[in-house]
């Protein structure tokens, strides 16, 4: 028994407005401090005011949440007793909501405690509606938490299934304003989840057709919304390509990259979607070799709907790196540990931590070849080097 879930989905020109439809007593919008200057808040506010619903602002949630920032917005929604949560962000607003709205119905729980195991029983007080403001983290559409461990230097991944936003809002127009870094961080993080969406091991019929489109929308318009984030047709497509990304590895798995990519994020602060689609062309070279245990990969499937070279896995694989990699560079990524600002000697001192950490992602074990410490301490330093992968 498995499943397909999603949220609601209300996207396209004018979608905000959507909100006037939402019926209810209070409201608790859950943001950062920078969407709060840009005024995009404000936007939101506008949109509800016809609903009448008095709205109360949460707004300082950081870059990569702490358990801390959770405990402290769910212990303000007990105060204010919202009957709706608007999570407003990017990924780390999202999620941080996400676990804020788990901890305001069972204030028994803590942060991370959040399994898929545990019945919750969500939905007693509040409902969640997400407003992503990044194109890429998929947040809106997935039950998945990532929050950080900030004593222990690593990234949780957390959360329920019942963790599901009930309403996922893209519009096009509070995404023209993202800077080109971002949407390209963001862009390639959703180029990420389709790709490991559709090879990990837990790939299925329901996720297919999304992650392949979705791929194919970033390759076709990241580049462009990353030239001119004003070009509202470039805007739609990504923005649509994120969500249905999420929806395709959130409802199979992603893989090796994120492992590797939460490790890195955890100790260098290396943003989510860079870091990624960083190792995403390693990963996928490192899949492609086999060896003892390893299971067979999708690559010339995928290759082959992107229109690239694909008479066989090996040469689906090298094709699909390749145009990773020629995308990176289009769009301005690094595209090795070292072109990230990271020295040999930091990453040897920080190595231990990387490799266990990656050894203990939940990710990383539905990669369909899983590396052992040694290989993956080979990865991290072959990554750094900018080489190819060919063991
Ligand atoms: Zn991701």
């Amino acid at each position: 028994m498995w499943f397909f879930s999603s949220p609601q989905v209300v996207y396209g020109e004018g979608a905000l407005s959507y909100l006037e439809r939402l019926q209810g007593k209070r409201v608790c919008l859950v943001t950062d401090a920078t969407l709060l200057k840009l005024g995009l808040v404000e936007r939101v506010k506008e949109a509800l005011a016809p609903t009448g619903m008095a709205i109360d602002l949460i707004s300082d949630v950081e870059p990569e949440p702490s358990l801390e920032t959770v405990r402290r917005g769910a212990a303000r929604m007990l105060e204010l007793c919202p009957d709706w949560i608007i999570a407003v962000g990017g990924g780390s607003v999202m999620d941080a909501a996400k676990a804020m709205w788990v901890l305001y119905e069972r204030p028994d729980i803590q942060p991370d405690a959040i399994n898929p195991v545990e019945i919750l029983g969500l939905r007693q007080k509040a409902r969640l509606v997400a407003i992503p403001t990044t194109t890429g983290t998929g947040s809106e559409a997935t039950w998945a938490i990532v929050l950080t461990d900030t004593l222990e230097r690593r990234k949780l991944g957390l959360g329920s299934r019942e963790n599901l936003p009930d309403l996922a809002i893209l519009d096009p127009e509070l995404v023209q304003g993202l800077p080109p870094r971002s949407t390209a961080d963001t862009g390639l993080d959703a180029l990420t989840h389709a790709v490991e969406g559709f090879t990990s091991s837990m790939h299925n019929d329901f996720c297919d057709g999304l992650c392949l489109q979705a791929a194919r929308l970033v390759f076709e318009w990241l580049p462009k919304a990353v030239a001119d984030g004003s070009d509202l047709e470039a805007r739609t497509h990504t923005q649509n390509a994120a969500t249905m990304a999420g929806l395709g590895f959130g409802n199979s798995m992603a893989a090796l990259a994120h492992g590797m990519g939460h490790a890195l994020g955890g100790v260098f602060h290396v943003p989510h979607g860079r870091a990624v689609a960083l190792f995403l062309p390693y990963t996928i070279e490192y899949s492609a070799c086999g060896g003892p245990g390893a299971g067979p990969t999708r690559y010339a499937e995928l290759a082959c709907f992107l229109g690239l070279p694909a008479d066989s896995e090996a040469e689906a694989a090298a094709s699909l790196a390749r145009a990773i990699r020629q995308l990176e560079k289009q769009v301005g990524q690094p595209r090795s540990l070292q072109e990230c600002g990271i020295s040999l000697e930091q990453l040897r001192a920080e190595l231990d931590t990387l490799t266990w950490n990656a050894l203990g992602d939940s990710q990383t074990v539905m990669s369909t070849r899983i590396p052992d410490e040694a290989e993956l301490r080979r990865l991290f330093l072959a990554v750094w080097e900018g080489a190819r992968i060919d063991f």
